[in-house]
């Protein structure tokens, strides 16, 4: 399988996708056939996610990642987080991914519980503990980290935000992903400031395809993220109408990746969320562009 390194460095416009685990005690099956389904499209590697601060989710990371690879074929980078971990539970769970034969992970804090009085393990504090540990027991990894154009919501000042990625970057990560952006305007001046930050690692772009209006509001305010006016009118006019509404989404999702692929961004990972029918559709739409 090939390193995500390598993918996001061919200098040629590319697609990823993500998909979430099921929990615990749930069927894998319906997140295999999403993913066979989304294996089709021929993405140049699937995500998939981890449970938040190693919820109930992430023991089936590495098993769907497993199933991405080795029945689909195509390169898996599976998340991992380590707000809520023991060095030894991180240890384990980078051992059993290595051992499925899984060479990329996004390193992540996870968001903080949210219950005041819980706290974390206190092993890991920051994704940079656990991109130095990653690099030091399992130099075999590519390891990529997560990033914010609009900064991430706990951070005051997007120059302190970005002095701690670099930060992070040193300690060892291969390649960035970025938190969704609505406004290509926002990824091309955060790119600047990155660059002339000394962050040299390539930069794969998040997509989020809105196709549902109620999903929306909930994730501008969790992630931070600006919804433009522009975005905003067409929820308020289709919202209501969920065909419309994914009709609208899609159109506004392919716009904003060609606009980035004419602008230089070669990698965009679409936030595909278990859907074949976004991927396929984008993919679709996208055709000739990545011929
Ligand atoms: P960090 O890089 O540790 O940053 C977190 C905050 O701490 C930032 O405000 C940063 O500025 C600050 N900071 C960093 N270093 C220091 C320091 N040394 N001192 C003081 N402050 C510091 N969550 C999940 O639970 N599962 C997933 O699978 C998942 N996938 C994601 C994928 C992508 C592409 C993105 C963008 C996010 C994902 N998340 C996921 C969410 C992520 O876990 C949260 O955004 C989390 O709050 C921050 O994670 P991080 O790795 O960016 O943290």
């Amino acid at each position: 399988m090939k390193s995500i390194k390598d993918i996001v460095s061919s200098g040629r416009p590319g697609i990823s996708f993500e998909v979430f685990p099921p929990k615990r005690d749930a069927s894998l099956d319906p997140v295999k056939d999403a993913v066979r389904q989304l294996a089709l499209e021929r993405p140049e590697f699937i995500s998939v996610t981890y449970g938040a601060a190693g919820g109930d989710s992430s023991i089936n990371t590495g098993a769907i990642a497993d199933y991405v690879q080795k029945e689909c074929s195509v390169p898996a980078l599976a998340h991992l987080t380590c707000v809520m971990a023991t060095r030894d539970g991180i240890a384990a769970e980078a051992q059993r991914m290595r051992e499925l034969g899984i060479l990329n992970v996004l390193a992540l804090r996870g968001d903080l519980p949210p219950q005041e009085g819980s706290v974390p393990c206190g092993h890991f504090k920051h994704a940079v503990e656990l991109v130095g540990f990653l690099k030091e027991q399992f130099p075999a990894f590519c390891i990529g980290g997560a990033c914010y154009p609009e900064g991430h919501p706990e951070c005051e000042h997007l120059s302190a935000d970005i002095a701690f990625l670099k930060a992070k970057v040193d300690a060892g990560l291969d390649f960035l992903t970025t938190q969704m952006f609505f406004d290509n305007n926002i990824l091309y001046a955060y790119l600047a400031k990155i660059r002339s930050a000394g962050i040299k690692v390539p930069v794969v772009a998040g997509i989020m395809p809105v196709t549902n209006a109620k999903q929306i509001a909930r994730i501008c305010r969790l992630s931070g993220t600006l919804l433009p006016p522009r975005f905003r009118a067409i929820v308020d006019r289709f919202g209501e109408n969920p065909e419309a509404m994914l009709e609208a989404g899609i159109a506004h999702a392919t716009e904003q990746i060609v606009d980035l692929f004419a602008n230089g961004v070669d990698n965009v990972h679409v936030y595909t969320m278990n859907k074949p029918d976004v991927g396929r559709r984008i993919m679709a739409n996208l055709r000739s562009i990545l011929s």
